[in-house]
């Protein structure tokens, strides 16, 4: 059984392609590299399957954007070899070279926006999140190896319109995840 990541996400399926936070998502400069589950801040971020924690990192941080705040990825590698990209939390909780079991809380979703740093010079992606009132979220992405191919890549798109060879969208094995209360 593979766990459905954020208990307490708004949805509990992945954006439907095209929609904001799916895959691939067009935002004209850039393309979305993962899927967003959006949820309160503070919601519990679970291990969709077990996995080996490869490596916690700094996301996004208003060093690099003034309307980011301080986030943090977690880099899981699964049985079947996929790496999964988990961000956008505030705190982790969990550190690299310890294996754990699917389920297993690993950390907790921060706000990756700030809402009164974005302007109508900010990207038009982001300006919309901030009116749907969606400035929280978990952040996935899924790599066929690690490290990803990072080439063109900030916080969570890829300035590029080609898909990179590692890169997998994460739709279908989001929509075979069971919620915790089913
Ligand atoms: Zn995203």
């Amino acid at each position: 059984m593979i766990h459905w990541p954020v208990p307490d996400s708004f949805s509990k399926k992945p954006p439907a392609p095209g929609e904001n936070g799916s895959f691939w998502q067009d935002r004209l400069d850039r393309r979305h590299a993962g899927v967003d589950l959006y949820a309160p801040v503070g919601s519990s971020v679970l291990l969709p399957e077990d996995g080996l924690i490869l490596e916690v990192s700094p996301f996004t941080s208003p060093s690099v954007k003034p309307y980011w705040n301080l986030t943090y990825a977690v880099t899981v590698k699964l049985g079947s070899g996929l790496v999964l990209r988990l961000a956008e939390l505030e705190t982790v909780i969990v550190t690299p070279g310890t294996s754990l079991q699917a389920g297993s809380p690993i950390g907790f979703i921060g706000s990756v926006l700030n809402p009164s740093l974005v302007s109508s010079a900010s990207p038009l992606y982001i300006q919309e999140l901030v009116r749907e009132n969606h400035p929280s979220m978990l952040h996935i992405e899924m790599h066929r190896c690690f490290p990803p191919d990072t080439n063109s890549y900030l916080g969570g798109n890829y300035f590029q319109q080609e898909i990179p060879d590692s890169l997998m969208d994460p739709t279908e094995y989001l929509t075979n995840c069971t919620p915790e209360d089913e």
